[in-house]
């Protein structure tokens, strides 16, 4: 039933951060450093002040705070001229803290020596960039989830990237082994909702993905016309191959250049309201939608279909191997705070794979005066550039700009900003960072007084193909690193909305779509988050008597502008030869800069991250 804001707790005291969301240009110059008593003494940066960002509830990810001088640079065309020239000296300056830029820091220590000076910038509050650890303890014990990267897909993993996670302690197959969470494989269901589909139904047993031929019944359950419901048990029962009779360069027209919508609509035969079924079901997996990505992209993504196509297998039957994974309770943040813990062993000194999902990191250890690596957050790196053998890195950090010496540098942030930091690169390398937009990506925690509902109704979560967040699931079943939250474990659990924010769909390119579903997330307020998953656990879970006044502990938004890296599609991007794509002119090193992060694979994968962290640091001489 539809409740009102006040009966949805929209005005209820929940933890929360403040939030300022996304401003316009003109409020982004107001609200530039002024300039207040700059130092160039670096032992009163001051971290202390920092707490401990991941109890933080709220806007995270790009949290407010983290973007404006960026944009402000990149944007509004800002100089930031006078820095004040710090006295400290580092061997290298390392942009950014995600998995790639501590990655660096780590091998650099390595090829350089136990004695390097090393300074990481990060524009955010916390370490880890996309890899995110959201900590809970509103109602009783702790509880962690993913506010970003999550799975390690470690079949797939190079033996160096294995080798390496193996010197941190890290045990993949055993992570793998302690994991009991399939992402609501083992409870599945599809929740139409009353503001799409005229009242909310809650399907149990069928999923998005796969074929389905033991549940076709469930298909008269849903709300759309008989018609459809008949089409779609159609599409899901037929054997008849589309394909045959069809030449080679017909067969690749249909695999590789036509949408996964068009096939469904022009191929498979479905009309237009069982089609939209499938519009939210890539939105975490690829970030893009179906409209945008070919049928062998959908298909590998598991949508339906390749029974037409004359493959017998059920694709949702098995598991296939990528989708064979390993995860620590908050996601890869784990593998952020082992490399932090080992780079900076105060922070955490008695932290180890072990135990790393519980242990608590003392922020104020980052960036202590005199020690030899030192991680400096909330510092945006405006400007770098080549001078006499050194690279100068100039940053803005509580409204201050200060400039920093090292001999080497790398940048491990997005690519997007690098022609705005490194003027001095050639056109077309600028051009090809530009290139690389990344995919807006959004992951909501909320945590719930229990999860009884879920198991009243007999899910583990659901497909939501009518609502701003794709799929709903509840985090049970997570064992890992010292960290316990099994199946049976009463009270507080967190549930994760998964997805993205897509623009009204219109025909134009990929580039444009990702660029207006970036700027309508960044203009999004807290409060239209926090409405929307109240309304959808109010929908799906009120029938067992949840009540989203009273049983939501706390919400954490995190919202990723510049989420997944920027991998080639069929549909949108050529053929390169090998050297001439994109991503290969990015990353070429100027001087003594590098260039890694993940972008440089154009691979939004952790162990892109941390190859092309080594690759940055290889180039370094
Ligand atoms: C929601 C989400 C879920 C994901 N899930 C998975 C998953 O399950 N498995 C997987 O393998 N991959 C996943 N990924 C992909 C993820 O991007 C990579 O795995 C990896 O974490 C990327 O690390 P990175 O260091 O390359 O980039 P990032 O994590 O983006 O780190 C770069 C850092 O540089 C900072 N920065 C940028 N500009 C500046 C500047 N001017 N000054 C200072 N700092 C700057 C950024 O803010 C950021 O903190 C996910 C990504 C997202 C967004």
């Amino acid at each position: 039933m539809k409740k009102t804001d006040r009966e949805l707790g929209m005005l209820r005291q929940i933890s929360r951060r403040d939030f300022i969301h996304g401003t316009s240009l003109t409020a982004l110059g107001l609200m530039l450093p002024t300039g207040c008593g700059p130092t160039n003494d670096a032992s009163t940066v001051s971290t202390g002040s920092v707490g401990y960002p991941p109890t933080r509830t709220g806007m995270r990810g790009s949290h407010p705070g983290s973007f404006e001088t960026a944009h402000a640079l990149a944007r509004g065309g800002v100089r930031f001229d006078n820095p004040v020239d710090l006295v400290e000296e580092y061997d290298v300056v390392i942009v950014g803290a995600g998995i790639s830029g501590l990655t660096a820091a780590y091998q650099y220590r390595k090829k350089f020596g136990p004695e390097s000076r090393i300074l990481i910038l990060d524009n955010h509050d916390d370490f880890g960039g996309h890899a995110k650890r959201n900590e809970f303890h509103q109602g009783g014990d702790m509880r962690l989830s993913w506010g970003g990267t999550m799975n390690l897909e470690y079949l797939s993993f190079s033996n160096p990237v294995l080798q390496f996670l193996a010197g941190l302690g890290i045990d993949v197959q055993q992570l793998n082994k302690d994991l009991d969470f399939h992402y609501g494989g083992d409870g599945p269901a599809i929740w139409f909702d009353a503001d799409t589909y005229g009242r909310d139904v809650l399907v149990p047993g069928f999923s998005i993905y796969g074929r389905n031929l033991d549940a076709l019944d469930k298909i008269d359950l849903f709300p759309i016309s008989e018609s459809g419901r008949a089409a779609l048990r159609q599409f899901y029962s037929s054997d008849t191959n589309i394909l045959d009779g069809m030449s080679e360069r017909e067969i690749e027209h249909v695999l590789r250049r036509t949408s996964y919508t068009e096939f469904l609509s022009r191929h498979a035969g479905l009309p237009d309201e069982a089609v939209e079924l499938f519009t939210k079901a890539t939105d975490g997996y690829w970030g893009v939608q179906p409209h945008s990505l070919s049928t062998t992209e959908a298909m590998n993504a598991r949508l339906p279909g390749s029974h037409l196509l004359g493959d017998e297998s059920d694709r949702a039957a098995g598991l296939e191997e990528s989708e064979v994974v390993a995860m620590f309770p908050d996601g890869n943040a784990s593998i952020a705070r082992l490399l932090v813990q080992s780079l900076i062993s105060a922070v955490a000194p008695a932290a180890n794979a072990e135990n790393i999902a519980t242990a608590r990191f003392d922020y104020g250890q980052l960036d202590r005066s005199g020690a030899s690596i030192r991680l400096r957050l909330e510092s945006t790196a405006v400007h770098v550039g080549n001078e006499d053998g050194h690279v100068a890195v100039t940053y803005v950090r509580d409204g201050t700009t200060s400039r920093v010496r090292a001999k080497h540098c790398v940048l491990a942030c997005y690519h997007v900003i690098i022609p705005h930091l490194c003027p001095e690169l050639p056109e077309e390398q600028k051009e090809a960072q530009r290139y690389q937009v990344k995919h807006p990506m959004l992951v909501t925690n909320v945590l719930l007084r229990s999860g009884k509902g879920f198991e009243q109704l007999g899910i583990t979560g659901a497909y939501c193909p009518g609502r701003m967040h794709a799929k709903a699931w509840l985090i049970k079943g997570v064992n890992t690193a010292g960290y316990h939250e099994g199946r049976d474990v009463e009270g507080p659990v967190p549930v994760m909305f998964w997805g993205m924010v897509a623009p009204p769909r219109r025909d134009v390119p990929i580039h444009s779509q990702l660029r207006e579903a970036r700027q309508v997330l960044l203009e999004m307020k807290f409060e239209d988050f926090e409405h929307e998953v109240r309304t959808v656990l109010n929908g799906m879970l009120g029938p067992t008597g949840f009540d989203a006044a009273e049983d939501i502990l706390a919400i954490t938004v995190n919202r990723w502008p510049h989420g997944y890296a920027y991998g080639y599609l069929d549909l949108w991007d050529s053929e390169w030869k090998e050297g001439q794509a994109p991503h290969e002119i990015a990353r070429q090193p100027l001087g003594n800069i590098t260039i890694a992060n993940s972008d440089a694979a154009a691979s939004a994968y952790t162990q892109a991250a941390i190859e092309e962290a080594f690759r940055a640091v290889d180039e370094l001489n």
